[in-house]
């Protein structure tokens, strides 16, 4: 292989257990595997979550959902995104769980389940300053009840969703207390992803939908050693050359060598998912030492310098985010080079790097 990434299960089991056992879980874990599983493989990750005690799977949408049943994967499914009308016959007949935000969607999906002689089921989700899915907090009555009256829809209780509780903690107290009167109605309810479980926002709740912690990339800061990263990305080199001063590399030349410098041309590119925004910053790991990316990524190949390290030679691995000898790139590490965050980094890692699972027991 050019380039691939290996998936820790063992490193999963162990953030869904340490997950769980956080006071913010509430009373369950619903392991969000949205977006192929924020990259790391939808079903090898829902089939060890399932088995390290998640009681629900999230997904954006039913077309992920799909995969899950017809892997054997029966947990109950929240769907987060709302619905197309064109895909709620579908949700129904498979009986996942709707996130509702307004009276058209109940009405629509009432019609359908009547039809289909089933239930539709949801929950009703209120928008407590995140400014996406859900109703007003004044809404929430009339939509109940409405939801109620309808036929064929089971309403399983409410939800919100955080705008910010890993970077704005007053805002996210704010959000909570808008929140509050609906958590002594005696409802079913659900609010917290990974940085508001850790920061035990509603230890009531029927559950906490856990997405980045359980990948092994924390929030906040305090519970970063209790997280094992599960995605390791590596590369191998195909060829080595030293160069003269000056020496332009890569496309405009933006870098140009040092006398004797010695380049590795690495595997791996922006085709494979790779921010062309790295380009000129940051490193990849080589025989546990850091070597410096030089010049533009391309669509395939990146150079490095490996001047620090005599063994670098054709078909030896790179890690560009994982482990080397004490040397370690985490994906918050990569994402602050390239000016985004470790879900893009993570989800922008493209199909053609294929994924080898280890750890499954
Ligand atoms: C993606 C998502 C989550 C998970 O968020 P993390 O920060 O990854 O834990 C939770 N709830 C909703 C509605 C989401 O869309």
């Amino acid at each position: 292989m050019r380039t691939w990434c290996e998936i820790d299960l063992a490193a999963l089991r162990h953030n869904a257990r340490f997950m769980r056992r956080q006071p913010g879980c509430g009373s369950g874990l619903l392991a969000v595997v949205k977006a192929n599983a924020y990259g790391h493989g939808l079903v090898p990750v829902a089939r060890t979550l399932a088995k390290a005690g998640a009681g629900w799977l999230g997904t954006a949408h039913v077309d992920e959902a799909l995969p899950l049943r017809t892997n054997g994967i029966g947990l109950p499914i929240l769907l987060l995104s709302a619905a197309l009308r064109g895909e709620v016959e579908e949700i129904v007949r498979q009986g996942f769980a709707f996130t509702w935000s307004d009276a058209d969607e109940l009405r629509h999906a009432s019609r359908i389940a009547r039809h289909l002689k089933k239930n539709a089921r949801g929950f009703l989700k209120i928008d407590t300053g995140m400014g996406r899915l859900g109703c007003f907090s004044q809404q929430t009555s009339e939509l109940l009840q409405l939801a109620h009256q309808l036929p064929g829809l089971e309403c399983l209780g409410l939800s919100t969703h955080y705008a910010g509780a890993d970077e704005d903690i007053r805002f996210a107290r704010n959000q909570c207390r808008a929140f509050a009167p609906w958590t002594d109605s005696g409802l079913v309810y659900h609010t917290s992803n990974s940085a508001a479980t850790l920061r035990s926002l509603n230890p009531h709740a029927c559950f906490a939908r856990v997405g980045l912690a359980l990948y092994g990339c924390s929030p906040l800061p305090a519970f970063r050693d209790h997280l094992k990263p599960v995605l390791t990305w590596k590369a191998r080199i195909t060829t080595v050359r030293t160069f003269p001063k000056n020496w332009p590399i890569s496309y405009g030349g933006t870098y140009r060598a040092r006398s004797g410098e010695r380049i590795a041309v690495v595997a791996v590119g922006y085709g494979d998912g790779l921010f062309r925004a790295l380009t000129g910053r940051g490193y990849v790991l080589l025989a546990g030492r850091r070597c410096p990316i030089r010049g533009r990524v391309t669509m395939d190949q990146i150079m490095i310098d490996v001047s620090d390290v005599p063994t670098a030679q054709p078909g030896a691995v790179v890690t560009l985010i994982g482990r080397d000898g004490s040397e370690q790139i985490r994906a918050e590490t990569m994402a602050r080079w390239a000016g985004t965050i470790p879900y893009e980094i993570w989800t922008h890692i493209q199909s053609r790097v294929p994924r080898r699972f280890l750890g499954s027991r």
